[in-house]
């Protein structure tokens, strides 16, 4: 049995979670992130305890901890190089945690253990799996040969910023025409706004006006009853997604590739139209193709991936 903990801004989510990725039991804290840095590693530790102790276990029984971490991960050391959501620079995660429950402790990029907490439940024992996320940004995850591929710096496998665009919209990476810009929902946003604007009839205004803003449902809302403006928006953003995939599958040809974040929950009304575009233009026609599924994890994703990198051989 493994524990696993997804570190974010808002909460910290911890789980015991059995070697087949089942959670046995899960519980979340508040994170908040602004107060000293060793007092959140500590609620951390007590979490992981807490659950140990629920469950009926003894820490001795618990073969590992693995922590899942927004941003740049030193994940030989477990040490945080660099996150700006829970401030931390060059942090020694794992030394820390350790002092307060003495187990073995592995540390990495939440997208990481995004990815191989899918592969566990999704994965199919795929030789090659890619995990994608459109949310706020595009993240992602690449697991070969059931260990996640995380390149010779730890950096490895971040889909959202190949360029789609050469000179295209502006990034948080600080590039321009990233495939972030235009597959995430913050980009979705931007765009059902500026086509909002130029079509004062659609009924992109009132669905909006009824949620109290414009959201990444805005336009699928109003595609789904009829509205052109609104499904020239879906579509388009539909075919931004098919050629980010596209251009991973050209270079990397996953056995399987899995869409998590909010969007997915849109299921085949998104799938099935990039299923079949990546089918057209992908280079792999006359190849057998590489399946594309929705995630199954959603919000529990980072919690068992988290187990899964404590668990990885
Ligand atoms: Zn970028």
């Amino acid at each position: 049995m493994y524990i696993g903990i997804d570190l974010g801004g808002t909460n910290i989510a911890a789980g015991l979670v059995s070697d087949k990725g089942e959670i046995i039991l899960k519980d979340s804290v508040p994170t908040n992130s602004e107060r000293p840095t060793g007092e959140i590693v500590k609620d951390m530790a007590e979490l992981a305890l807490k659950l140990i102790k629920e469950a009926g276990y003894t820490p001795s029984d618990i073969d590992g901890v693995g922590i899942g971490c927004p941003g740049t991960i030193d994940f030989e050391k477990g040490e945080v190089v660099y996150s700006n959501n829970i401030r931390m620079e060059h942090y020694p995660l794992a030394v820390e945690f350790r002092k307060h429950l003495d187990l073995p402790v592995r540390v990495d990029n939440d997208a990481n253990c995004a990815a191989m907490g899918e592969y566990i439940v999704n994965g199919d024992n795929a030789g090659s799996f890619l995990f994608i996320t459109l949310g706020t940004g595009v993240g992602g995850g690449l697991v070969l040969n059931g260990k996640v591929y995380r390149g010779f710096n730890g950096a490895a496998a971040e889909p959202g910023h190949i360029t789609l665009v050469s000179g295209g919209e502006p990034c948080t990476c600080g590039k321009c025409g990233c495939w972030e810009s235009y597959a995430s929902v913050t980009a979705l946003i931007r765009d059902t706004k500026r086509a909002m604007d130029k079509a004062p009839e659609s009924l992109m205004h009132s669905i909006a006006a009824e949620e109290g803003k414009v959201s990444g449902k805005t336009a699928f809302a109003a595609a789904k009853r009829g509205d052109k403006a609104a499904k020239a928006v879906v579509d388009q953003y539909i075919r931004y997604i098919a050629d980010g995939i596209v251009s991973c599958e050209n270079f990397i040809q996953p056995e399987i590739t899995a869409i998590g974040g909010g969007i997915s929950r849109e299921g085949d009304y998104i799938l099935d139209p990039v299923r079949e575009y990546v089918g057209k233009t992908g280079f792999n026609k006359f190849m057998p193709k590489g399946r594309i599924v929705t995630a199954k994890l959603f919000n529990d994703a980072g919690i068992v991936g988290a187990a899964a990198i404590a668990n990885e051989k």
